[in-house]
């Protein structure tokens, strides 16, 4: 059952009589239950789909079927969906329960049953008892948590999220990450969850689809995008990449581009390897040493040593030979063009 269709969907904004295509021609369909990430860097239409969507936006070309039923010209309330905005949007003026029970306000249901519901929703969201206090006593992820409980007291069949952690510092963006994905399964409801952090992406969706320039890239599972990614743009920004276009690459069948990930590359014996060169550069991850090795035929690739395994890295000028399993070179199919 599809959840949400978008069919030659375009959005075109004039800028000071400069036309930008900010959607240009996106065709997907998500599916009922599904966690579904809308994933590519700032000003690649991300926000404007997702506002496409929930009827804030109206398209230039195009329709967007939710369940179904064409909502293109449906204004925001009269969609099965609901909006969590990456400030929150919380009323300073209104306690805790009032804001999490505003959707069920403004549809008229009685104050008993809002204040009943309302105790739900933060329970669900872990945030029993905090009902009375006001938005401002409250720290940036317990206002997530409420921006949230808000957005589903409507039982939404769709949940919109534009980059809902962005604010929030790294520890409690990990800890909300898992919040999420919890939440999404208990309630079964379909999330459309934008977002420019690849972890986070990869992590939490059970599919995405890669924005660039407007245009969807890519539309695959996690583990599909980064091990068999379908242009340089989706290889490079899915996580670090070799992108190889000499020598290697006419071994793959004369491919005129493929990619090696930096993880699947070892250094070993001059017998039997793949290709030597000269450590150019080495850092250091924590988990992980970074060589950079200039290779003979003048390209540089990248190799993602476990500190696990290596304690010490080889100084930089040392010569390197480098290996990796068959199945670690991926054909780039639009030939990697930049
Ligand atoms: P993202 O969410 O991926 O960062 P957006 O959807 O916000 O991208 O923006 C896509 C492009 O559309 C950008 O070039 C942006 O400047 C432009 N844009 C977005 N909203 C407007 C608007 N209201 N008027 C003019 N241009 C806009
Ligand atoms: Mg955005």
């Amino acid at each position: 059952m599809t959840a949400v269709r978008l069919s030659g969907v375009s959005c075109v904004f004039d800028a000071g009589g400069k036309p930008v295509r900010a959607v240009d021609g996106v065709d997907l369909a998500i599916e009922a239950g599904e966690f579904f990430t809308l994933l590519g860097p700032s000003g690649s239409g991300k926000t404007t789909c997702l506002r496409m969507i929930g009827g804030f936006q109206m398209p230039s070309a195009g329709a967007i079927l939710i369940d179904g039923e064409d909502v293109s010209r449906r204004p925001p309330f009269q969609r099965p969906v609901n909006t969590v905005f990456q400030d929150y949007a919380l009323f300073p003026h209104m306690t805790i329960a009032e804001n999490v029970a505003y959707g069920l306000m403004v549809r008229g249901v009685d104050k008993a049953t809002r204040t009943k519901r309302a105790a739900e929703l933060l329970d669900l969201v872990r945030l029993p008892g905090i009902g009375e206090r006001r938005p401002m006593q409250l720290s940036g992820g317990q206002r997530q948590r409420v921006a949230l409980a808000r957005a589903l007291i409507n039982e939404p069949k769709v949940l919109l999220l534009d980059e809902p952690l962005g604010a929030l510092d790294l520890k409690l963006r990990e800890q909300m990450q898992g919040e999420l994905k919890r939440l999404q399964r208990q309630l079964g409801i379909t999330f459309v969850f934008v977002t420019h952090d690849q972890h986070e992406a990869l992590s939490m969706s059970d599919r995405i689809g890669v924005f660039n320039l407007g245009r969807l890239e890519q539309v695959a599972t996690p583990a599909e995008l980064y091990s068999r990614p379908r242009t340089r743009f989706v290889a490079e920004f899915v996580g670090s990449a070799n992108v190889l276009h000499g020598e290697i690459a006419r071994r793959h069948g004369g491919a005129a581009a493929v990619m090696i990930r930096p993880e699947l590359v070892r250094v070993g014996g001059a017998a039997d390897a793949r290709a030597s060169g000269t450590l150019a550069e080495v850092q250091y991850f924590g988990a992980y040493w970074r060589l950079c090795v200039d290779l003979a035929g003048g390209e540089r690739l990248i190799a993602d040593l476990p500190v696990a395994t290596h304690a010490e890295a080889p100084p930089p000028g040392t010569t390197l030979h480098l290996h990796w399993p068959d199945g670690a070179v991926h054909v780039i199919g639009d030939g990697g063009a930049a």
